[in-house]
């Protein structure tokens, strides 16, 4: 036997850390049922699955171009038109690529001249960047700071007004409205990718509603969709007959040819689009959007009031009016480390309450997307409790 060397005393305690870390055995009954509580990919219903199993694998390995398909992407558009309040004149769109390519396909198919952006987190910045293209003015960015946000602003000459409607990586939300004085003409552009089916909004108030599938409806990411109103459309229509240089992959014109064929320009993920039209179903025959913005305010608002009441958490938006009920921010006291928490939650099955990487805080992000019940957000916050007490 080798002689034990003596631990230094900082790797002792950060060993001793961990082994009761690792003990920490959540009671079942206060697990939930569902322990998916990610910002996407999200958790995504066992009926979906089990519909997936039976009917969508019939659809699997058969061409796009053909009926099948064809008939499972008209599902899907229409679903989300009825789902969206059927707006006069507005289509559905959607390419691959998720909501990162849509960025760029709405930077060169629909931006012109000088666009305005609110940004105060990721997702914003990252739209920002690219409505800053060398063939575009550069853009006036309201720059607000995470956890709160500041107004879009009416300006002279500006022609796009981009926004994310629940910025994720903080979980502040802004609400879906035009700007009385902006100029006329002037396209809105939401960022809905993890509040569209989740927040109930009304589409007139804007112009293009972007999002990807792997949020609020439950399935899987790589495509982008967008309900677009005329007036975008028209806008597309005349900058794609313009001398622009557009690759044809970020063409939104291609796009929008495509989407009236029930088409996308290259293959799309059957999978994916079959778990969206079961998700957006589900939504639909449940009661709409309105029945869905219930659902996400009843588990949002249980995590806020849970917070509130709490010795060791507190809501990271302090502003009520700012707070997300799709994307919940909890802060912990500085003498609770909360990536142990979610280390705890992962091990003992309960996952991805992990905070946006780059955010840097002693925080937990909980999704409380439309398929999340009440019950498992309820169950969530007893089992934090429980680790807390138990780390001591
Ligand atoms: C997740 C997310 C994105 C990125 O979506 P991808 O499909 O991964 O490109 C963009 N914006 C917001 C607000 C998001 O939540």
């Amino acid at each position: 036997m080798g002689q034990l060397l003596p631990l230094k005393p900082e790797r002792a305690l950060r060993l001793s850390k961990l082994l009761v870390m690792s003990d920490i055995k959540i009671p079942a009954d206060l697990l939930p049922i569902d322990g998916r509580f990610g910002c996407g990919p999200s958790r995504v219903r066992q009926a979906q699955l089990d519909a997936f199993a039976s009917e969508g694998a019939k659809l699997m390995g058969t061409s796009h171009r053909q009926a099948p398909v064809k008939n499972l992407v008209k599902r899907v558009q229409e679903g989300l038109m009825d789902l969206f309040h059927n707006p006069e004149g507005y289509e559905i769109v959607m390419g691959n690529g998720g909501s990162t390519a849509f960025w760029d396909v709405a930077s060169f198919g629909l931006a012109e001249g000088k666009a305005q952006a609110l940004v105060h987190g990721e997702f914003g910045s990252k739209f920002a960047n690219s409505l800053a293209a060398p063939w575009l003015t550069a853009p006036t960015v309201i720059n607000g700071t995470p956890g709160s946000r500041l107004e879009l602003q009416a300006e002279a000459g500006v022609s796009i007004y981009a926004y994310a409607q629940n910025e994720t990586s903080t979980g502040v939300v802004t609400p879906v409205e035009r700007l009385a004085g902006a100029d006329s003409g002037a396209l809105f552009l939401t960022d809905a990718t993890s509040a569209a089916g989740g927040i109930d909004f009304d589409p007139l108030a804007t112009d293009v509603y972007y999002f990807a599938p792997q949020k609020n409806f439950a399935s899987d990411g790589g495509l982008w969709f967008a309900l677009m109103s005329p007036a975008a459309l028209e806008r597309a229509e005349r900058i794609a007959a313009s001398d622009r240089y557009i690759p044809e992959f970020l063409s939104l014109k291609q796009a929008i040819d495509n989407s009236r064929l029930n088409q996308t320009l290259n293959t799309p993920a059957i999978s994916t689009l079959f778990l969206l039209a079961e998700q957006t179903d589900w939504m639909n025959e449940n009661g709409g959007l309105a029945w869905a913005d219930s659902r996400t305010k009843a588990a949002s608002s249980h995590l806020y009031d849970w917070a509130e009441s709490s010795s060791f958490a507190t809501p990271f938006v302090a502003n009520p009016e700012h707070r997300s009920q799709v994307v919940v921010t909890i802060d912990f006291n500085d003498d609770i480390d909360a990536a142990t928490i979610a280390k705890v939650l992962r091990a003992n099955g309960v996952v991805d309450t992990e905070p946006y990487r780059k955010l840097g805080r002693n925080q937990l992000r909980v999704a409380t997307f439309t398929a999340t019940d009440l019950s498992d957000v309820q169950q969530l916050t007893k089992c934090i409790d429980f680790v807390v007490s138990q780390l001591g």
